[in-house]
């Protein structure tokens, strides 16, 4: 057990929401022993009693089986983080300023104003929280001000600590240290991209704070997975420079999309054909109703501002594009409907299939599913959502429609058209067959390019897609 003590680190989560609590469980399940903390006291609640206050596949049976063990825990103590952790992973929210485009660091700020005073022994602090470059700098200030472990004798602070039965890794810090390691997994596949990420980025100011962050991903760096160590603003920048190349390639072939509209020409076959060039490659190149979530819009948003700041706005001018391309879309499946039926919208009742801005997640955060929906109510028309888990969220962000859990029956009967904005796996099943006599008219939208255009045909409806001619 000692000899374990001084090879595993202790590990801390700050913010349990989709990136903590996943981290927490997933570092627990590779065998660390893990305390997370929120601020929010419910859903710290709902974690300790084996609950996911989210929707993410695999994730519940995980926390159950490693709350089970002892090895995972949640409290809303920042004491008893403090007197814990080796190494504090801080994962709180870093969303889109209120007023602008930049991101909102208070939580951020918030938690870090909480922890420092707290450490008194010698510890690694890892942002993974995704944030504006230039901010892990900052926050390294606060801590050498604020942690009382960076004001005693450096030696003697490593010597107590290891005393005190400190992790080895963490007592060679000397002190409080920073690290940033921005986080790429995705909703819908949280727990796998956490077990075995892509990449690892490291982004550290000082050869032990490395040593510390190998310590804490040694499970995982053993798997082989790369890790890149760089400076803080590197790590920062790959983070968002990530997620600005992923919305320009989604906002590509939406552009082409849009050519594609005006030329009669095919969007799904022109994305086919570009994928087979290796330098292209198809992921990333599915057109639709473009990208939504709690990270890529607020993110190259917030990249933008952050390069206004810096004096280099120019170099990302092109991001502000790629957002009005991805918001005419939603717009583009409005105007699809209109022209269906009839130009006009008014009293008509629609059947939107999805909520979440993805399948496989309940988050609605700057969903188009749900944009769509809204604009659609707010043109007079009678809107009932189905989504398969993410009504709950859904009702809260946007309380002007109707939700359902099911394609009922009862939702089908009497709609005017059906529009399908997330492609849900269940939604590809839907029998048109069956659903049409259900229907006043026969129209169906499909924007996100999921279902079968010619059994919707057959079975008698007008079926359209975005980007597509009328008869594909
Ligand atoms: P979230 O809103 O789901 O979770 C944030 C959590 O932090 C909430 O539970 C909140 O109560 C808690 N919190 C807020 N202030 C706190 C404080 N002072 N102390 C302790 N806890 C506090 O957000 P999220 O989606 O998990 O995102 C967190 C960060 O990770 C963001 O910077 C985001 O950009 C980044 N990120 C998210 C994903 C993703 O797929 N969701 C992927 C990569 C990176």
């Amino acid at each position: 057990q000692a000899a374990d003590r001084t090879s595993r680190p202790r590990l801390t989560v700050i913010g349990t929401g989709y990136l903590g609590a996943t981290h927490a469980v997933c570092m627990a399940e590779l065998g660390f022993e893990v305390l997370a903390v929120d601020v929010d006291q419910s859903k710290i609640e709902r974690l300790s009693a084996g609950e996911i206050p989210f929707f993410e596949p695999d994730l519940a049976d995980l926390l159950r089986a490693n709350l089970a063990t002892g090895r995972l825990r949640f409290t809303t103590s920042f004491e008893e983080i403090a007197a814990f952790g080796d190494v504090h992973f801080v994962c709180v929210g870093t969303p889109q300023q209120a007023g602008g485009n930049g991101a909102d660091l208070s939580h951020l700020n918030a938690a870090i104003g909480r922890l420092a005073p707290l450490l008194t022994r010698p510890c690694l602090v890892v942002g993974k929280s995704t944030v504006p470059a230039g901010t892990a700098a900052g926050i390294a200030q606060t801590l050498a001000r604020l942690a009382p472990a960076n004001h005693t004798n450096g030696a003697a602070a490593g010597t107590n600590g290891a005393a005190a039965g400190s992790n080895g890794a963490a007592a060679a810090l000397g002190g409080v240290q920073l690290a940033w390691n921005p986080e790429f997994l995705r909703e819908g596949f949280a727990v796998a991209d956490t077990l075995r990420p892509d990449r690892l980025v490291f982004g550290v100011a000082s050869p032990a704070a490395e040593g510390a962050l190998r310590a804490a991903f040694a499970p995982v760096i053993a798997q082989g997975v790369p890790v890149i160590v760089t400076d803080y603003a590197t790590a920062e920048l790959v983070k968002t420079a990530a997620n600005s190349f992923l919305a320009t390639k989604i906002s590509f072939i939406n552009a082409m999309a849009e050519v594609c509209e005006a030329v009669d020409a095919d969007v799904l076959t022109l994305a086919e054909a570009l994928s087979h060039d290796v330098r292209i490659g198809g992921n990333f190149l599915r057109p639709g109703v473009g990208f939504g979530g709690g990270c890529l819009p607020k993110d190259i948003r917030a990249f933008q501002a952050r390069a206004d700041e810096l004096g280099v706005g120019v170099a990302l001018r092109f991001l502000g594009e790629i957002d009005k391309i991805n918001n005419r879309r939603r717009d583009r499946v409005v105007e699809l409907l209109a022209a269906a039926l009839d130009g006009t919208l008014a009293h008509r009742r629609l059947l939107v299939l999805g909520a979440a801005f993805k399948p496989n997640s309940d988050d609605v955060r700057d969903s188009p599913a749900l944009a769509v929906a809204d604009l659609l109510a707010r043109t007079g028309a009678q809107v009932t959502v189905v989504d398969p888990v993410a009504t709950h969220n859904a009702r809260r962000a946007l309380p002007t429609v109707a939700y359902s859990d099911r394609v009922e029956d009862s939702v089908v009967t009497g709609a005017d058209a059906v529009v399908l904005l997330t492609e849900w796996r269940q939604f590809a099943e839907l029998d048109p067959a069956r659903l049409g006599p259900l229907m006043r008219r026969r129209v169906v939208i499909d924007a996100r390019h999921a279902l079968d255009g010619d059994r919707w045909r057959q079975a008698g409806w007008v079926y359209l897609a975005p980007g597509r001619p009328t008869g594909v």
